[in-house]
């Protein structure tokens, strides 16, 4: 349902110069060509040292040059294509950067994070985005802005009626292009690239790189540089892993004593359907806990209440369906629990980039049942490594087939060797 009501509130508004003196800055980002002021910025945002993808893209996106980036979730993508197109778009002027991003919750993400690394520039960001009303997303593209995040859809609509015009496009960031595919949005990728100018630069970032995805890079981009930051299998290694065997019935039993026995900041709860997301959120209200859902029959009002409620503290759980789990930059997750295994091994993988970004620890829970098993083995041989199975001292389990000596032993002989038929990309 379209709420005609909710604007964000955080797009921009007119924002005045840089308000303090930048002072002389010789740090790592400096080193990478950056300029003093974005340095600055990144430093008082916390970050030290670049990341892995922060120090092999930036010195390209600084010369001009086209990029395919492949990192896991969680590597600093964001400020690897952001802090440099900051740089090279200057001061303000006329609409000449458009990033793509394939749903709302990332849009908000990446436009957060560009009018935070340009807080002492002049710069003005501003995003677009379906499910919410058109007027404050009119009113904020006609005054005029340098930078825009959008989802393609409702991009297209702007475009449309005149609203903005792509015609000064000097940089095109088409990010989770494997998402835009899953999502049937590559004819709207493509009406929007055939609105740029041919004369740009195109940064493109995606998990794999299906045959379709090939083709739309080899058309869009010029001479790209590809730049690959850990193979997307491997989860961030701050992360550990644990597989907690149960029977079906007593899933919420056990969720409610790992909750009990661990010392948690704040967990994401995945759950592989809408109302099975609902379930546990409920009942874990009724057991006092804070928490907040988030899956597609939500309207985006709630999403973002949801999300921000779990950033700023007011939610210590946050339950979610897959929806979340791709790119969602949530700082400080502690734990995430598969309350059910993904049916998918990347899945998996993406879920638990939840925990354990930009170097901090994390745990990754997953409850598995016996019809699970198979799927919990994909996991291991997806990501080339054995979960340690564990059992809650003191739980009452009525079944204890699934931590037979045998099946254990199995487990850890498949999961030594990863295999690429699990592969997203080559499954289509
Ligand atoms: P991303 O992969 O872009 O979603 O970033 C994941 C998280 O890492 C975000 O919270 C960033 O603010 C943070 N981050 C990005 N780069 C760095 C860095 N060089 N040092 C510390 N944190 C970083």
């Amino acid at each position: 349902m379209i709420d005609k009501t909710f604007d964000h509130p955080r797009t921009a508004d007119v924002k005045p110069a840089t308000p303090v003196d930048i002072p002389k800055m010789d740090t790592a980002f400096t080193a990478l060509g950056l300029t003093d002021a974005l340095a600055f910025g990144v430093q008082e945002m916390g970050y030290v040292t670049p990341t892995p993808i922060q120090t092999q893209a930036i010195p390209i996106v600084l010369k001009g040059g086209d990029v395919i980036g492949s990192a896991q979730t969680g590597t600093g993508k964001t400020a690897a294509f952001a802090l440099p197109i900051i740089q090279r778009l200057g001061a303000h002027g006329k609409l000449r950067c458009l990033i793509l991003e394939p749903t709302r919750e990332l849009a908000l993400q990446v436009e957060e994070a560009f009018q935070n690394f340009a807080k002492f520039t002049d710069l003005r960001v501003t995003i677009v985005y379906g499910g919410v009303g058109y007027g404050k997303q009119t009113d904020d593209l006609r005054r005029g802005m340098d930078i825009l995040a959008a989802t393609p859809g409702r991009l297209l609509d702007h475009l449309e009626q005149g609203n903005c015009s792509l015609a000064n496009i000097d940089i095109l960031v088409l990010d989770e292009v494997d998402r835009m595919l899953d999502m049937g949005f590559l004819p709207d990728v493509r009406r929007i690239v055939q609105k740029c100018p041919k004369e740009r630069q195109t940064l493109f970032f995606t998990a794999t790189l299906p045959p379709e995805l090939e083709q739309l890079a080899g058309w869009a981009l010029r001479n790209p540089v590809r730049v690959e930051v850990d193979r997307q299998r491997s989860p961030a290694e701050t992360v550990s892993h644990a597989f907690y065997p149960v029977v079906a019935s007593q899933k919420f039993e056990l969720l409610q004593l790992l909750l009990e026995q661990t010392e948690f900041k704040s967990v994401l709860i995945f759950s592989r359907t809408r109302m099975g997301a609902d379930r546990i959120a409920h009942r874990l209200v009724s057991k006092g806990h804070t928490v907040g859902v988030m899956h597609s029959d939500r309207n985006q009002r709630e999403r973002i209440e949801a999300l921000e409620g779990f950033k700023g503290g007011k939610y210590e759980v946050l339950v979610a369906t897959d929806i979340a789990a791709r790119g969602l930059d949530i700082v400080g997750v502690s734990h995430v629990i598969n309350y059910d295994v993904p049916e998918n091994a990347e899945d998996y993988v993406h879920r638990i980039g939840r925990t354990g970004r930009a170097h901090k620890t994390g745990d990754a829970f997953t409850l598995v049942t016996e019809d699970d098993v198979r799927d919990a083995r994909s996991i291991e041989r997806y990501m080339g490594m054995a979960v340690e199975r564990k059992k809650i001292d003191g739980f009452p389990y009525i079944y204890s087939a699934l931590f037979d000596e045998k099946a254990l032993a199995d487990t850890a002989a498949l999961a030594v060797k990863p295999t690429s038929r699990l592969h997203r990309g080559d499954r289509r």
